[in-house]
């Protein structure tokens, strides 16, 4: 039997998805796990439906009428009030550079078209428990970066950071263990679990998304890359 979520607790999914086949597998499937489901068909209906009753997360289709899915999830990351909303993208297409892109431009995961439901929905378990309510355990300090974690907001010198559920939580992580060199197995365990297949690469693609939201001009750069190593939460001696 797999887990469902308890009934006090049912997570909303968002489906952004303009092939009615493909809604009705995705509802049918979502509910019979207890999520609750909520449909746009493009682009524009997405936004306006986020804005009306955020969800938990977000099934964004890549290839939408009008707007794609890829404007959707970028306008998202640009508003702080959806900067961090949860976002995995369906995407059509097979080429690796595609799905990098789907995670350059905020997604926090992809699946490619045609997918088994059952690692969709593995997928979303796993990235539903990152972005989870975890109880408040207070306020994390880093040079001039603070992190707010009931809140869950970041902000360096004063200004709030656009970080998606993912980077959040490769901050907070490091956060938590200043200095220190972290593998990218590591990180993936303790960031993305491990029960859930990722490459090691993705780890390098939300790194440089985390430095991207973390670093505003003239700002040193507080993450160390340790060549053959990992990485580092850590000031470098030049900066
Ligand atoms: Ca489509």
């Amino acid at each position: 039997m797999p887990e469902a979520p308890s009934a006090t607790a049912r997570p909303r999914i968002l489906i952004v998805e303009d092939e009615a086949a493909l809604i009705s597998m995705l509802r049918y499937n979502l509910e019979k796990q207890g999520f609750r489901v909520d449909e746009a068909a493009d682009g524009q209906e997405a936004l306006s439906r986020i804005a009306e009753a955020p969800p938990d997360l977000v099934l964004l289709d890549w290839m939408l009428p009008t707007m794609s899915g890829i404007e959707v999830c970028r306008q998202l990351r640009r508003r702080p009030a959806t900067a961090g909303l949860p976002v995995i993208m369906l995407t059509a297409r097979a080429e690796d550079a595609d799905a990098v892109r789907a995670l350059d431009i905020g997604a926090d995961d992809y699946v490619t078209k045609p997918f088994a439901i059952a690692a969709l929905l593995a997928r979303i378990r796993a990235l539903l428990r990152r972005a989870g309510t975890r109880p408040a355990k207070g306020t994390l300090r880093f040079h001039d970066i603070t992190l707010d974690i009931a809140a869950r907001r970041a902000s360096r010198a004063g200004r709030f950071l656009h970080l998606g559920p993912t980077e959040f939580r490769l901050l907070e992580f490091l956060m938590q263990h200043p200095g220190r060199v972290f593998a990218r197995e590591e990180l993936l365990d303790a960031v993305w679990g491990q029960d859930i297949h990722v490459e090691p690469r993705t780890v390098d693609v939300h790194i440089l998304r985390l430095r991207r939201g973390l670093n505003g001009e003239g700002e040193a750069d507080v993450i160390r890359t340790v060549r053959a190593a990992g990485y580092a939460l850590d000031l470098e001696p030049s900066a």
